[in-house]
């Protein structure tokens, strides 16, 4: 089989899975810069079943990034202690610098009930998630172009020059990974996007 075949038959597979209803959990990953939080901006707006969740970092909060709501801010010693509790589904260090995880309980509590769940991680943490949690829904968030791409990091000037090279480092090395994914999705449309993810949610349609 190709890979869009066998990318259309795991999806199919997975797709009868959610029948039983229970919530499903979707990993939303992708390059930097690719859109992740505009597309889970949408899904937040418009199908608050869905649990996005929130994860814990050690990096320090951008200008109007709020502690408990964009991420949990803490330091080192809280991460340290979380880690050693078993407490994250997964953390990795990201772009080599800060770490980043997400915790467990919300996640668990959430399926619990039936509820579908969003995560929006970075490669490593959806390799820990397909391996912790194997019916998990792996998608993968692909610019239109590497051009656009390069454009949108520039674009939004959040990040140093230094940063910006070190960010399309990372994405070079996440895009060809992207055949580990089981459904990709090409952002040229914020809401076609969305929706497209939010059809793996299994939520009903708004
Ligand atoms: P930023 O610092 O720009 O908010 O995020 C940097 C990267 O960290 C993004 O690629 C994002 O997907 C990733 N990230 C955010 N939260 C988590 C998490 O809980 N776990 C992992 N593994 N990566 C995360």
């Amino acid at each position: 089989l190709g890979h869009r075949q066998r990318q259309a038959l795991r999806s199919w597979l997975r797709s009868r899975e959610a029948v039983a209803g229970h919530g499903r959990l979707v990993v939303l990953a992708g390059p930097t810069a690719v859109g992740k939080g505009t597309v889970s901006a949408f899904i937040r707006e418009n199908f608050p079943e869905v649990l996005l969740s929130v994860s814990a970092t050690t990096r320090t909060p951008r200008p109007g990034e709020i502690d408990g709501v964009h991420y949990y801010f803490l330091d080192d010693e809280r991460f340290d202690a979380m880690v050693a509790a078993d407490e994250f589904l997964e953390w990795a260090v990201v772009h080599n610098q800060s770490r980043y995880g997400t915790p467990r309980p919300p996640v668990a509590a959430a399926l619990a009930e039936g509820r579908s769940v969003l995560l929006e991680i970075d490669l490593d943490g959806a390799r820990q998630v397909r391996r912790a949690m194997p019916e998990a829904v792996l998608v993968f968030l692909l610019p239109p172009t590497w051009e656009e791409l390069v454009r949108r990091l520039v674009g939004r000037g959040t990040e140093s020059a230094e940063e910006q090279a070190r960010r399309l480092r990372t994405a070079t090395v996440e895009l060809a990974a992207q055949d580990e994914f089981d459904v990709l999705v090409v952002n040229d449309d914020v809401e076609r996007a969305a929706r497209e993810v939010v059809d793996l949610l299994a939520v009903p349609r708004a």
